[in-house]
Parts: C-alpha cells; structure tokens; sequence
C-alpha cells in the first residue's frame, strides 16, 4: 500500500521528523474556504502516487491566495502517469539551498534494511551515479545506530550542524520504516534550507501488503494498478498486464512463466496471465476467464499441470464457461497431470483444443494470434 505525500508527511511529523506544514483540499470552494489561514508562498502538489509530479507540472509556487487558485484549478483533473490528480496539498514553501536523498527499504539481496544516502537529491535516484548514493545495512535486532548515521552522514558534503539533522532524520525515518512495517521510506529532496534547516521536503511512503492489517489508521491508495488487476487480486487471482495480446491462464508462477517462453519461442507475445493458483472449485476457473475475457485477449492459452488443482476440475469449470457464457475468442489447452485424460476428454467433447503437448500448443495458439492480427479472424 502506497501512502500520498501528505500521509508521509504526517507520519514524518507526528515522528518529529521536520516537514512543513500543510492543507489536503479537493476543490478550489474548499481553498476558498481555508486560503486566508495559509501562510504565503505556498506550494501546491499534486498528490498521486508516482514520482516525477514536479516534471509533469504538479507542483507549482504561488506568491498569493489568487495565484495558488490558479495553479489548483490547473491541477486538479489534470493527468500524471495514468493517474488524475483529485486532491492538492498545500504546503509552506520553504527556502531550499540543498536538494539531499534519503531513503531506507530492503534489500533483497542481504535480506536486511538498507539506508541510502546521497548528496545528489531533487532528482530521481536511478539517474544517480552509483558511487553517488551511499549505502548501509543495518541489522534489525539491534537497530540503527548513532554511529549509523555518523557513518552516513560523513560522506555527505555537510556541516556538522546539518549533519547531526540529517543523522536524526534517518534515525527517525528508520523508527517509522519498523513501527509501520514499511518496504519504502523516501524523502527526496530532503532539503537543507538556506538557514541550514534539514526538512523533508516530499515523502514516499509504502507498507507491506502482508501487514496492511497492522496499519488500518492509515487509508492509504492502490490507485496506480490497473482496475482489472486489482478485480483479480480481490478475488485472490494472480494477474498480470503485458504487451501482447495472447491471453495466458496457468497455475503456479514457474508454469505460467514457461508458457510465456514458450509462446515467445514461436513468435507470439503473452499479453495478460492469469494464475489459477491451487484450487479445486470450478466456480474460480470460471471466475478466471470472466476476468481473461474483459482483458479482451486475440486468443486464450490455458496451460495446466494438475496437482492440487486437479485438471478435471479446471475442464468442468471451462465447460461451465463454454456452456454458460460462451467464449468469443479460440482457446487452446494443454492439459497435464491428476486426472489429465478425463480432462482432455471433456474439453474435446466441449470442442476445444486439448493436447499433452505444449509445444504444439503454443505453436497453435500464436498461429491463432496471428490470424487475428492479420484480422483474418481466428
Ligand atoms: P516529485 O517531483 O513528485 O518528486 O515531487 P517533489 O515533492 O519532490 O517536488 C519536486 C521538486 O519541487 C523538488 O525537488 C524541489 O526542487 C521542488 N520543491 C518542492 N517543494 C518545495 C518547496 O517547498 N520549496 C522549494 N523551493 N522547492 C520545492
Ligand atoms: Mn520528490
């Protein structure tokens, strides 16, 4: 779960992380209603969850109450990344000197909290040289340390005053990554101000999704999936968005990652997949393919070892489908594992394709796809 700025910012201040202070509006009535206890220049942001609000001119700087209404007539309704702009805080502008990165996530690789630091902020870190951003780990049971941020904070080109505020930041950054269970904690910029004042100057805050649970006081955005996945994951169906227009239904991660080589193999390009995951109940299948239809692919491949999901419970639920709702586009399978033969016995009694053979399907389906493509049909 992704948090808005101004969620961060919140958690940043309630942790006593210096950040300015600000105001969440939806409308430009609900400035009217607030803009005389705003404390001029303010800054007005845009808040979705992606990056890159600055370059894509969701972050504006008015002098006064008339010109902050213009900038939030602009950016309200306006468009970032996909996603439209529904709310803008507004926030004091503070007087920048220095543009810092800091930020702490896992690193997958050590398998511990990692905290990065550069002096190179304002920017999006992957255009960061490398040996610009500077790295810790940190162990988890004893925590991060005064010498943590010492270590840090001295590779910075720093006073030792902004150091020590920059070393505090961190330590309270890590408090909040622990106590809210995070994968993220960014904030770039992390401003030093012209009066040597380090302030958090944006955020970026992620929770895990394992413990949302944990964190219901915040109500934070999953705006940025597509509504489709997030359908699918609501119904606890793996579902991914790609390129192609090949639909491709699998059970298990490795499988459906095999069907997509296979398919690129001879030439095709998997364009959504589905992973049907474990199950025995038919009605799941069904809901897969209502899900696979509305991703409107050229053709279907569903590609199934039977094990858990056994493969004549997946045919009696594509039957289900074929006999209740119809398919309008082909549908290739191949069926292996628990109860295989019963299973290709009913989906070639249903009229669809059904081999052992995965090869041959996959070859059959892209020969499918592009007689779609060529828009010969299928
Ligand atoms: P992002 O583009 O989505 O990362 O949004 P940010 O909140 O990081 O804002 C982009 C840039 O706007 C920052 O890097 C700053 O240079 C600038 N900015 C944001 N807030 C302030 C502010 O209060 N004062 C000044 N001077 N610049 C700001
Ligand atoms: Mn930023």
């Amino acid at each position: 779960m992704k948090l808005y700025e101004y969620q961060g910012r919140e958690l940043f201040l309630e942790a006593g992380i210096p950040a300015p202070e600000g105001t969440v509006v939806e409308s430009v009535e609900a400035f009217d209603d607030v803009a005389d206890d705003l404390t001029y220049p303010v800054v007005v942001k845009a808040q979705v969850l992606t990056g890159g609000r600055g370059k894509a001119g969701g972050i504006k700087f008015a002098d006064d109450e008339d010109e902050a209404r213009e900038h939030i007539e602009a950016i309200l309704g306006m468009t970032i990344s996909g996603l439209t702009v529904e709310k803008v805080d507004l926030v004091e502008a503070i007087d920048i000197d220095k543009e810092l990165y800091a930020s702490i996530l896992v690193d997958r690789s050590n398998r511990l909290p990692m905290v990065m630091i550069s002096d190179e902020g304002g920017v999006e870190i992957e255009s960061v040289p490398d040996e610009d951003i500077h790295k810790m780990n940190v162990n988890p049971f004893t925590g991060f340390n005064a010498y943590h941020a010492r270590q840090l904070t001295q590779r910075l080109d720093l006073t030792k005053d902004e150091a020590k505020q920059v070393g505090n930041v961190l330590a309270k950054m890590y408090k909040i990554f622990q106590e809210r269970d995070c994968d993220l904690i960014e904030i770039n910029p992390l401003a030093v101000t012209s009066n040597g004042e380090v302030i958090a100057a944006d955020s970026k805050v992620t929770i895990n999704p394992a413990a949302e649970f944990r964190h219901q006081d915040l109500e934070g955005g999953t705006e940025d999936i597509p509504p489709l996945e997030q359908e699918a994951n609501e119904k606890g169906i793996a579902f991914v968005k790609l390129e192609g227009d090949i639909g491709v239904i699998a059970n298990g991660a490795g499988l459906t990652m095999a069907t997509l080589d296979a398919l690129e193999h001879y030439g095709g390009n998997g364009g959504v997949f589905l992973d049907l995951g474990g199950t025995d109940d038919p009605a799941k299948v069904k809901t897969c393919f209502e899900l696979m239809t509305k991703a409107e692919p050229s053709v279907i491949f569903l590609n199934l070892f039977g094990g858990i999901t056994k493969a004549d419970t997946v045919a009696e639920g594509v039957v289900q489908v074929l006999e209740e709702e119809g398919l309008d586009v082909p549908l290739v399978t191949r069926i292996r594992g628990v109860n295989e033969e019963r299973a290709r016995e009913m989906l070639q009694d249903a009229g669809v394709t059904a081999t052992q053979d995965l090869k041959a399907a996959a070859k059959k389906t892209v020969q499918l796809d592009k007689n779609v493509q060529a828009g010969g049909g299928a």
